[in-house]
């Protein structure tokens, strides 16, 4: 594809097989780590010996100077963002009763503020460009709520409104906005779950099992590639949520 793409939370789970994936159809992709140095740099190993170049950028989404360094950092060594995919995120499990408001600022800093920020700061050279795509990471939970994970829910719906409104104020530009609300999907963000709590899970999916990180992957690239595609929320959950 040719691409210069900004990937957020790219060092593990989604993230890293939306970079990978990518980066192997021949994109240049700057993958975003916060706390996981060596899983990006693994990444980018791993990449390196079948000749293919990722690049590496450290920053915490939820932090405005971070961000405005990593933008600053892309542009000035590629000269363009052409799609970025917002796809760091965090969760919190916890009694509704029980959220303090420093959890509710944490989730919704890390969620939704940094989709914001991150979106604000690329889409500037977007407009300039006239051109772009912008892929948001949200959930099932954003779309049908959870039990006990209110505020992270809160944070999938607030991006999905998001979605919507950039789809409409940005269309104008030539830059198209879209958001992936996945179902339940095997990374480590799940790995509170018990063997039957999965089992539970799955009994209810049409599909009969979680999902796959390669599966929202591929969606990102027929997101990336369908030019009539905007302001949607494209459902990847095995048919959980119809
Ligand atoms: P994960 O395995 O826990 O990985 C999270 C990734 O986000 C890591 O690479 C982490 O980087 C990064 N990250 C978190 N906070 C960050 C920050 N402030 N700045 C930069 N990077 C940050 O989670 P995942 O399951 O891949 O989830 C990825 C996205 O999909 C999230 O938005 C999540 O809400 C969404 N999602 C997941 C599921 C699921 O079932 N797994 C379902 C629906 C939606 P470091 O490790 O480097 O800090």
């Amino acid at each position: 594809m040719n691409k210069v793409i900004l990937v957020t939370g790219a060092s593990r789970g989604i993230g890293r097989a939306i970079a990978k994936d990518l980066a192997l159809d021949g994109n240049m992709v700057i993958a975003n780590y916060n706390h996981s140095k060596d899983k990006a740099e693994e990444l980018q190993e791993e990449l390196k010996r079948n000749n293919i170049n990722m690049d590496i950028y450290q920053a915490d989404v939820s932090k405005r100077e971070e961000i405005e360094s990593m933008v600053e950092y892309v542009i000035n060594k590629y000269g363009r963002i052409d799609v970025l995919v917002n796809n760091a995120g965090i969760d919190l499990v916890k009694l509704f009763t029980d959220v303090t408001d420093e959890e509710w600022n944490y989730v919704i800093n890390n969620n939704l503020y940094s989709v914001f920020c991150v979106s604000q700061q690329v889409v500037k050279h977007m407009i300039n460009a006239k051109n772009g795509v912008i892929i948001n990471i949200s959930s099932i939970f954003g779309q049908i709520g959870a039990s006990c994970e209110s505020i992270y829910a809160v944070s999938k719906a607030g991006i999905d409104g998001l979605t919507k409104s950039l789809a409409k104020e940005l269309s104008l530009s030539n830059i198209r906005v879209n958001s992936i609300a996945p179902g339940l999907i095997d990374t480590e963000m799940n790995n509170d779950l018990s063997e039957e709590d999965i089992k539970n899970v799955e009994a209810e999916i049409p599909l009969k099992r979680i999902g796959r990180t390669e599966e929202i992957a591929k969606t990102v690239k027929m997101l990336i590639e369908c030019d009539y595609i905007t302001g949607q929320v494209i459902s990847v959950n095995g048919g959980w949520y119809m």
